[in-house]
């Protein structure tokens, strides 16, 4: 008896647990400094039309970590949103966002880039997020009809009467909206066509099951036809084959991203990039 409960006493504090705490406690005050010293960057990943050309970008944020070197979001965006974190790191995201794309509106060439930001839950029922946007919208100067904010059906189902209101006005500043991961949540037509949206983005694990799972090409399909009939634009996300691509094209998907044509890269040679391919168009 004495010994069982000694097992299960041993079992509670056991030592890799206790180490996977205290590495998580760790992450969240390494976090906390990060955001105040500036340890966050955006990379910017390209989105092109069917003749190739950029379009547009996708935010998408790093952790220059100090020890553990660059960090990807599926490592501490969980963590962020759970502690409350998200809400200043959104901000930045937002606030940068914004100035970089003021930026590429004064030059030629990245002139009509869209810009897709991804907001978070939490970021999103704030009270005053629709002024939050409008102000860094005048602070920075971004044109507001070349800001998408990118929203998953998790976070429209939660409220939906409020994420219609706040995207109803975020649509008359110009703010502009595209459905992320679609497909994966419990997506419901009904709601769908109450939302002021624009874009659908097909989630990368139905175009990375393309010519290998029936079923995904399917999914794909039907949704190519269901943002088409339903006037919104339709781009696929992780494209990375000739062949999933040119399925894409052939069943009217005309929007792509993926490492195909490049992968997230900081804003200077994301430029670079834009413009080596202008040459070789
Ligand atoms: P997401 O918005 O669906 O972004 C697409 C993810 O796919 C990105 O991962 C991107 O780097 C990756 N990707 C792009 N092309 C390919 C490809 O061809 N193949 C494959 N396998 N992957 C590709 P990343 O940057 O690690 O971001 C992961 C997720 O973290 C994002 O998914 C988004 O939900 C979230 N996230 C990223 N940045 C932010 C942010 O600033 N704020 C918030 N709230 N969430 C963010
Ligand atoms: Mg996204
Ligand atoms: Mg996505
Ligand atoms: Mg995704």
């Amino acid at each position: 008896q004495v010994k069982n409960n000694g097992r299960n006493a041993f079992c509670f504090f056991d030592p890799g647990m206790l180490t996977a705490i205290e590495a998580r406690a760790r992450l969240e005050v390494d976090l906390r400094k990060s955001l105040d010293d500036q340890h966050f960057e955006l990379y910017y990943q390209q989105q092109v039309n069917e003749e190739g050309q950029v379009v547009g970008a996708e935010a998408l944020v790093r952790w220059h970590h100090l020890d553990n070197g660059l960090v990807l979001p599926g490592q501490f965006i969980g963590l962020a949103e759970e502690t409350g974190l998200i809400l200043p790191m959104g901000q930045w995201v937002l606030e940068q966002a914004c100035t970089q794309l003021a930026m590429w509106q004064r030059q030629p060439r990245s002139r009509d880039l869209q810009l897709s930001v991804n907001v978070s839950a939490r970021q999103f029922r704030q009270a005053d997020f629709v002024d939050r946007v409008a102000r860094i919208l005048r602070s920075t100067g971004a044109r507001a009809d070349l800001l998408k904010l990118e929203l998953t059906e998790s976070l429209v189902l939660d409220n939906v009467e409020d994420t219609i209101q706040k995207m109803n006005a975020l649509k008359t500043l110009g703010v502009r909206f595209s459905m992320d991961d679609f497909g994966t949540g419990h997506s419901s037509l009904s709601y769908l066509t109450r939302l002021p949206l624009d874009q659908l983005k097909i989630d990368q694990s139905f175009v990375r099951n393309i010519g290998s799972q029936s079923t995904d090409s399917i999914i794909i399909q039907t949704i190519i036809g269901m943002g088409n009939n339903l006037g919104l634009e339709v781009l696929a996300e992780g494209v990375e084959t000739e062949a999933q691509r040119d399925f894409l094209s052939a069943h009217g998907c005309h929007l792509k991203q993926g490492f195909l044509f490049g992968p997230p890269l900081p804003a200077p040679e994301f430029i670079k990039a834009l413009h080596a391919e202008e040459i070789s168009l």
